[in-house]
């Protein structure tokens, strides 16, 4: 990104109206529709990535993702509803209620959808996956839904947690909706499920400029006001990078106070942008921030494989007994 420039923000009209009745502090996610989505933002950016071979199999992924998400037989994929305190916070965090091992059943549905399709050294990884012992299973997932990723070999994480966001993402839908109606905004991870976010989505609905965070487990979006860190909620030190000095659809917003970083993603610019294929086909703008000393403080459900355990986070744990991010 050698042509960024920061620029420093000014007086957001949003924060003004940061308690106006009508902004909806949560967006439930349509988890099939979402899925759908992100597999036809990467069939559109196949020609213009050198990760062509990684597109072609996300893109098999997600579709297959979006098939399930859609199944007319939830009970086999998804299991009985759990047993949720939706007034509590993070109902849906791994440590608020007994996830089980319904996942896996997603697990094994998303291997036998690619097994025909994918390449041979990809087959092999997956008939792996597919024979591994639920336990080792249940390990691993609990491992990377504590922000432990690189504790789970790197082959294997992309596959888990797809089957893992296909279970949150179904179950959170109707958290979603209540937590909608709580109205309590301006969250740093997931209001529904605690996991991070895996950049800003700044939309044209429901009103226009509007900030959303996009959750990386659960596909739920919430409301955060543009003027503040994502993190830690500092608003002294904010700069936004970009490409383009004007209209740029894709932006990094740094924090001075916390040196963390999120990609801001503007929809009301370009609405074909989808938040986690836009995230992953933009990483070389990371690079220049992590070279004048950022941090991301996002996790992208797409690069696993990459991510390390974010400074001085538990990542899912309750939200209320975390150090400030990245400090
Ligand atoms: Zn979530
Ligand atoms: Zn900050």
């Amino acid at each position: 990104m050698s042509t960024a420039t920061p620029s420093v923000t000014g007086l957001d009209p949003e924060a003004l109206a940061k308690d106006a009745a009508d902004v909806l502090t949560v967006i439930p996610a349509n988890p099939g529709a979402v899925y759908s989505r992100r597999a036809a933002r990467l069939q559109e950016l196949a020609d213009d990535t050198v990760l062509t071979d990684y597109f072609g199999l996300l893109r098999l992924l997600t579709r297959a993702q979006a098939r399930l998400a859609q199944t007319s037989d939830a009970e086999s994929l998804f299991g009985p509803q759990p047993q949720l305190q939706l007034s509590g916070s993070t109902p849906l965090s791994p440590a608020s209620f007994d996830w089980g091992n319904f996942w896996q059943s997603g697990l094994q549905e998303l291997i036998s959808e690619l097994l025909p399709l994918v390449t041979p050294s990809v087959q092999e990884v997956l008939k792996e996956l597919a024979t591994t012992e639920p336990e080792q299973l249940q390990t691993w997932a609990t491992e990377m839904l504590d922000g432990r990723f690189t504790c789970v070999p790197a082959r294997f994480s992309l596959f888990i947690w797809a089957a893992l966001s296909l279970y949150w993402s179904h179950w959170a839908v109707n958290v979603a909706q209540v937590q909608a109606k709580v109205g309590e905004g301006h969250h740093r991870l997931c209001p529904v499920c605690g996991a991070h976010p895996i950049a800003s989505v700044v939309r044209e609905q429901p009103r226009q400029g509007l900030r959303y965070l996009h959750c990386s487990l659960c596909e739920t979006q919430w409301h955060r006001v543009r003027a503040e860190c994502t993190c830690c909620g500092d608003n002294r030190d904010i700069h936004l990078w970009a490409e383009t000095e004007t209209k740029a659809p894709l932006r990094i917003e740094s924090c001075g106070s916390c040196k963390g970083y999120t990609k801001m993603l503007f929809t009301d610019i370009n609405p074909r942008l989808e938040v986690a294929v836009d995230d992953l086909a933009s990483m070389v703008m990371d690079q220049q921030l992590v070279e004048e000393g950022f941090h991301p403080s996002t996790v992208n459900p797409l690069l696993l494989a990459h991510e390390e355990p974010l400074a001085g986070e538990e990542p899912l744990a309750s939200e209320d007994q975390k150090p400030a991010a990245n400090a």
